[in-house]
């Protein structure tokens, strides 16, 4: 016998000595293409998540080598007398564990295939992709002819099905909407283990809850992205704000150009939240120059937080004789603290991929793999100035672990047939607190700090009543669930009992009591 299969045997014993549910030989019956691992170290991996706050383990990994082998294990989970849970994992980039399946398997879809799964249609624009694909893949397909999706994420090295089943926003939303946007067909391994090809068109109401729905309806195999031709370079500038309403009047004016002429806009519009001088020159600010850090009290500002406002503009080489004036007569309409501008110019693909070149620093200083209690909040456009007053300028308390993103969207550009959740008002804001917690003897980096500064967030949104809707939503009780889905509650549960009637889907996401 293989030490191979000895030490697969071995494992078998330790799991049926434990007494779960799922038999491990009942998996290894039904004969996949690809890899089922029992392997500790890929258990062990799939336990966790970038948010590295809890351990749920499942009883084996499987690294599919096609949606065959997926319609395998979800069918046998259907199947089977006593059931047992299967969650898709992309990048593990999640930060609560919802992409881990208790005393189930977890499906591996990023890296199990090989990358090369891209097909591009010129013609149509559009490009073809595996559902565990990485983002930062789809582009290096897509570029090559001279093409790219339309809306991204900030950071690339996340998998299409992980963000669609979110939504997948940047400073691109405003203009084409989320990721959810632009998509016009995926392949989805339903609960039943079914297997269908589903579009505005075709089974639309599965599209309509896949998109955006947590993994609860099925697993995309396949998504068909929207693509557009694909800028050379960009200009990305920052400028700066003392006064809150100045800075997202503007930021609402800027998106407002959405329907305008190409040259009439900017492509891109973030912004974020300065509240100590340490976070000016964050992770996410490579941008201003280390040698000459910018210091926050050289600003007169109102009650010692700053505001960023970050746009970029795209543009093809042969256009570069008129960005500068074009970028020079949109920032004059722009009221932000004179003579703060600064401005960077550099290849779209580079603009795309800027985040990784933090990742590379961080990882660099072991600051990468810690605890990341994030919070992400849809906050609505009629209530930003209190959450200003009492988040940003109060709680924080000038104490903050990490960037605070904040920007905003138009609402008309989600498509409320959608699974996801936003705010009822037609514009409403991104406010990301991307935490960091540091064992390093300072007390406000704690995790304990950090995750209790959270709860206050959301306890002082809910006693001042502003409705805010968690991005990335986490909660521990249905009854949050009931509450975060609000008039989309009922729909939401209609499609779980059609789509993954036995509850087998993704239930890391802990929405929906499983039995198993
Ligand atoms: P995972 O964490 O692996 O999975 C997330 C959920 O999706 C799980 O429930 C899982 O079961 C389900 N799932 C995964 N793959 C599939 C599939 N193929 N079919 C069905 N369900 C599936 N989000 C933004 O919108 N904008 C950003 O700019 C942004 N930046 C980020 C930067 C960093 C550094 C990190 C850590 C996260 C960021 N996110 C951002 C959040 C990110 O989009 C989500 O956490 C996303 O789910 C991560 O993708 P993943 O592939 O790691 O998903």
């Amino acid at each position: 016998m293989s030490t191979k299969l000895l030490l697969t045997l071995a494992i078998f014993q330790v799991i049926l000595t434990v007494g779960l549910s799922l038999d491990p030989t009942e998996l290894l019956r039904l004969g996949f293409d690809g890899q089922l691992s029992f392997e500790p170290s890929d258990v062990e991996t799939a336990s966790k998540d970038f948010g590295g706050l809890q351990r749920t383990e499942s009883v084996a990994v499987l690294h599919p080598s096609s949606a065959e082998d997926i319609v395998r294990l979800v069918k046998a989970a259907y199947e089977s007398t006593h059931g047992f849970s299967v969650s898709a994992r992309g990048h593990g980039h999640s930060i609560n564990g919802q992409a881990t399946a208790t005393n189930g398997v977890v499906i591996q879809m990023s890296g199990s295939r090989k990358p090369a799964s891209a097909i591009v249609s010129e013609k149509l624009m559009y490009v073809d992709v595996w559902g565990g694909e990485l983002w930062v893949d789809v582009l290096r397909s897509t570029i090559e002819y001279g093409l790219a999706p339309k809306s991204w994420t900030d950071y690339l090295y996340l998998s299409v099905g992980g963000t669609i089943s979110n939504a997948g926003i940047s400073g691109q939303a405003f203009n084409h909407g989320p990721q959810i946007s632009n998509v016009y067909e995926l392949d989805v391994i339903t609960g039943k283990g079914e297997l269908l090809t589903c579009s505005e068109e075709e089974n639309s109401d599965l599209y309509h809850a896949v998109l955006g729905g947590l993994g609860q309806f099925g697993i995309i195999t396949r998504a068909r992205i929207a693509l557009e031709r694909a800028p050379q370079r960009v200009r990305w500038i920052r400028v700066l704000y003392s006064n809150f309403s100045g800075f997202t009047e503007d930021q609402e004016y800027l998106i407002s150009l959405h329907g305008q002429e190409d040259t009439q806009k900017f492509d891109y519009v973030e912004g974020f939240v300065i509240v100590d001088e340490g976070l000016i020159n964050n992770w996410r600010s490579s941008f201003f120059s280390s040698n000459n850090p910018l210091k926050v009290s050289s600003f007169n500002a109102e009650g010692g937080v700053l505001y960023c406002l970050e746009i970029a503009k795209n543009y093809q080489e042969s256009n570069a004789l008129s960005i500068d004036q074009e970028v020079e007569d949109l920032l004059k309409k722009l009221n932000f603290i004179p003579g703060s501008i600064f401005a960077t110019d550099l290849p779209y693909v580079d603009f795309l991929d800027r985040v990784h070149k933090a990742e590379l620093k961080l990882r660099s200083k072991g600051l990468w793999d810690v605890p990341h209690p994030w919070l992400n909040l849809f906050v609505p456009k009629s209530r930003i100035a209190d959450f200003d007053q009492g988040v940003f300028k109060g709680i924080l308390g000038k104490k903050t672990s990490g960037p605070i993103l904040i920007y905003p969207m138009n609402k008309n550009k989600w498509d409320n047939k959608s699974s996801t959740v936003t705010p009822e008002e037609d514009i409403f804001y991104l406010v990301a607190f991307l935490r960091s917690a540091l064992d390093n003897g300072n007390e406000t980096q704690t995790l304990e700090y950090l995750r209790n500064q959270n709860r206050q967030i959301l306890r002082f949104c809910d006693d001042e009543k502003i409705n805010v809707k968690q991005y990335l939503p986490h909660y521990n009780k249905g009854q949050e669930w009931i509450h975060h889905f609000g008039n989309k509650w009922s729909q939401f549960l209609k499609r779980k009992m059609e789509f993954d009637p036995r509850g087998i889907l993704a239930t890391g996401q802990r929405i929906f009591k499983s039995s198993f």
